[in-house]
């Protein structure tokens, strides 16, 4: 059993449009969609936390690198 999303009356499962107020239901594209969405939104937190991790071991190649170059005399 599902619940309109506009009149809050109680349908069956499956169907597109309420039959109380006649309001498209949200059906299975829209929760692939936001589905799709939310793995979107994973893989950009993945890739945030992955970007920000490159720039700390960039960072620190950098310090090391710098420590590398300083003359010897
Ligand atoms: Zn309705």
């Amino acid at each position: 059993m599902g619940f309109c999303i506009s009149c809050g009356q109680q349908h069956q499962d499956g169907i597109r449009f309420c039959r109380f107020c006649g309001n498209q239901q949200p059906g299975e594209q829209l929760l692939a969609r936001l589905r799709q969405e939310a793995e979107q939104l994973h893989y950009l937190r993945v890739q945030a936390q992955a970007l920000a991790q490159q720039q700390q071991q960039q960072q620190q190649q950098y310090s090391q690198n710098q420590y590398n170059q300083q003359p010897r005399w």
